[in-house]
């Protein structure tokens, strides 16, 4: 039997895209050559990359409405600075919810001046600041919706009239929101997706070439716009395999679908938190994530012995990769589109059976 696989990346995927992803390994398209093996401008991956970037579009609801698909190599690190890299000229603004924000602001710094409009920082990043104002003068605002290693996320977004950047690494394809007001969304495949070796980024074509610098091609939109996403070898197996899990999502029922299905997940596992005497959840209940729920055992009556016997049952029931992040510690509960109900189940009964024999 498959693991129960709460690990925050990479990566979950459905157990039908791994079947049909090895497949394509041995024998692509009954083609007698594997995936990996066949030209990038073939008719078979050019078809793949081209349903896999309007299936994207087509999943957040943003067909013809003046945006592009890319799949981009580099990571949601690269984005950090290519972001800032085409669209900062003079300022920008951006929101302080952890690391991965503050290491976006540390690269876009390298363009122009960074307003750090508000931070978490000061409770470890346990909550989503609110009250903040955005400069009208800035070129662009970035924030990142779900906060992967701290378990909190964005519930709602600023008003603002300048653009606006998400990073959606770790929540993308999972809630329903108007996507339309996001000007640039980019995401590392590795959670929601595919393996990682890809990223999405989902560009309104109408805010890019405004700045003054020379962007080299690499590092330039532009580019890969204007190359339908094939300026260089892409990432094949990568791209196939978000293509199909994009595929499944959509036979399911797209995001409103498993929307529902995230909600259950997460509540099943935030009622047990919370009921459990001896589990304490870490981020702040208003902006609990839905995708990483972070807790620790009860700091008054922690121990080594109860950890480890927390440990050892969660493992015996099958269950991986509910370390917190190594920044943090604790527990994480990571419960991407692709784990099952089931899964979230086998959890709350392990936490039950802690607190029947302790
Ligand atoms: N942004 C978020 C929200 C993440 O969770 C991560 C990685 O977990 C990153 C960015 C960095 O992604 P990558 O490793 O693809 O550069």
């Amino acid at each position: 039997m498959k693991k129960h696989n709460f690990s925050a990346g990479p990566c979950i995927l459905p157990e039908e895209v791994l079947q049909k992803a090895s497949e394509a390994i041995i024998n692509f398209n009954d083609d007698d050559l594997s995936l990996v093996e066949i030209s990038h401008r073939s008719t078979s991956f050019v078809n793949v990359i081209e349903n896999a970037r309007s299936l994207a579009l087509e999943l957040l609801g943003l067909e013809n409405k003046g945006y592009t698909a890319l799949f981009l190599q580099g990571g949601a690190s690269n984005q950090f600075l290519m972001t800032a890299y085409n669209l900062l000229n003079k300022k920008a603004a951006y929101l302080n919810t952890g690391t991965w924000s503050s290491k976006a602001i540390k690269e876009a710094k390298l363009f122009g001046e960074i307003v750090t409009v508000a931070s978490s920082e000061d409770k470890n990043f346990n909550y989503i600041p609110k009250n903040y104002s955005i400069p009208t003068d800035a070129d662009y605002f970035h924030c990142t919706s779900n906060n992967t290693i701290y378990g909190t996320q964005m519930k709602s977004f600023p008003e603002t009239e300048v653009p606006l950047i998400c990073d959606m690494s770790s929540d993308i394809f999972s809630r329903e929101l108007d996507f339309s007001k996001f000007d640039l969304i980019y995401a590392g495949a590795q959670k929601n997706m595919g393996p990682a070796g890809t990223t999405l980024v989902i560009v309104k074509n109408d805010i890019l070439g405004k700045v003054e610098r020379i962007i080299p091609s690499m590092l330039n939109y532009q580019t890969f716009i204007d190359k339908d996403s094939m300026f260089n070898t892409p990432p094949v197996f990568a791209v196939y395999t978000s293509m199909l899990t994009l595929e499944w999502l959509k036979k399911l029922g797209g995001i409103p679908f498993i929307e529902k299905v995230n909600e259950q997940k997460s509540a099943l596992l935030y009622a047990e938190i919370d009921r459990n005497q001896l589990f304490t959840g870490s981020a702040t209940i208003e902006d609990r994530s839905h995708m990483n729920a972070t807790f620790t055992i009860t700091s008054s009556i922690a121990s080594e012995a109860l950890k480890n016997k927390f440990d050892t049952l969660w493992k015996q029931a099958n269950i991986n990769g509910l370390d917190g992040h190594r920044s943090i510690g604790g527990y994480r509960a990571s419960m991407y589109n692709a784990l099952p109900l089931y899964s979230v189940q086998a959890l709350v009964d392990v936490m039950q059976e802690l607190e029947r024999t302790s």
